[in-house]
């Protein structure tokens, strides 16, 4: 997510920002399992990203775990805060603590329109996932078993008010983009038939890429050695250093990405690349130059997920 989240930042920077983020202001929502990596992927894009997230502990896990650098109390102390760093070129990411729409709305009735909008709260799921404007959590937790089809009234009802004001910053010139939650679906199905002049990430970024057959791969170091992937780091600079994408992110992940779990890798290369390192690792394995096997994997942004009109 991690790095997926940031290829599509830089695919932005590419197209829109002169190749840079720096000094530009990402606004999104959700800071959950998948969503918790904007953040980080914002900063490392040289950006000014605000993170709006409904559950404070959601927000104070990003905190503790680095991907997130500071908490700002209210609208008025992020929006300072955000202006702060955009002044200064600096990259960060804020995290700030209220409902996405509300936050959308307050922002875009002040006339401050960011440069790139997006979003990731679970919008496809209007019980479990979504959380409707001017409900609590606790409000949300009791609703999801007495009074589901209410929840899911007032949860359409907020994305509606959530996807117009997306809108509204796309005709104030912000690039805003679907970030494949079914944000769009759900507004449409609300009656927001214009849902769809937003594009998905997909097909507005990434698609170019698979097109060309370059697409994400990632491996594991079984026998949980961090060596072994920095060796593989290694062997991928010099075996790729014309790969703009690759030296770039290996250089960034080394530095950002912490490991969690088995040390593991992912990158994007094209086809043929990725049967090439694959070998190559396979021949460090044999030569006992790696401490033991590696396992690569597919990642769920594949050619199916690139193929599929609204993910
Ligand atoms: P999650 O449920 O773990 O997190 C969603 C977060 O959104 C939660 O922290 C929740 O508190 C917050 N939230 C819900 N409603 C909110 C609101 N109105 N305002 C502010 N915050 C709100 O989900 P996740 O795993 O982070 O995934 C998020 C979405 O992204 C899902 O819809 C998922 O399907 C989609 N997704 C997309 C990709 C991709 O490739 N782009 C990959 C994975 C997941």
């Amino acid at each position: 997510m991690i790095q997926g989240t940031y290829e599509i930042f830089m695919r932005i920077a590419e197209r829109h920002f002169n190749n840079s983020l720096k000094g530009r202001f990402i606004l999104t929502a959700g800071l959950g399992g998948m969503g918790g990596a904007q953040p980080l992927a914002g900063r490392m894009a040289d950006a000014v990203i605000l993170c709006v997230e409904i559950d404070p502990e959601r927000i104070a896990r990003r905190l503790a775990n680095g991907f997130l650098d500071a908490h700002a109390h209210d609208l008025a102390s992020a929006i300072a805060m955000v202006d702060a760093a955009r002044a200064e070129g600096r990259a960060t990411s804020i995290g700030l603590n209220g409902n996405a729409a509300e936050v959308y709305e307050a922002l875009l009735d002040r006339k401050i329109i960011p440069d790139v909008v997006t979003d990731q709260t679970s919008a496809h799921d209007l019980v479990y996932g979504y959380v409707p404007a001017g409900r609590s959590l606790a409000e949300v937790s009791r609703m999801r078993s007495e009074d589901p089809k209410t929840l899911m009234q007032e949860s359409r009802a907020t994305i509606v008010r959530h996807v117009g004001a997306m809108l509204g910053f796309k005709r104030a010139g912000a690039v805003v983009f679907d970030n494949g939650n079914l944000i769009r679906t759900q507004a449409f199905e609300g009656g927001v038939t214009n849902a769809f002049d937003i594009p998905i990430f997909t097909e507005a970024y990434l698609r170019p890429l698979f097109a060309r057959a370059i697409g994400p791969f990632r491996w594991i170091s079984l026998s949980n050695d961090r060596d072994d992937i920095r060796k593989i780091d290694d062997r991928l600079l010099q075996a790729f250093p014309d790969n703009h994408i690759l030296t770039n992110w290996i250089a960034l992940a080394r530095e950002h990405v912490p490991f969690e779990g088995l040390p593991a890798r992912i990158a994007w290369l094209g086809h043929g690349e990725r049967t090439s390192l694959a070998v190559a690792v396979n021949r460090m394995v044999r030569d006992g130059a790696l401490s033991g096997p590696i396992a690569f994997t597919r990642d769920h942004l594949d050619a199916g997920a690139m193929a599929h009109p609204n993910i």
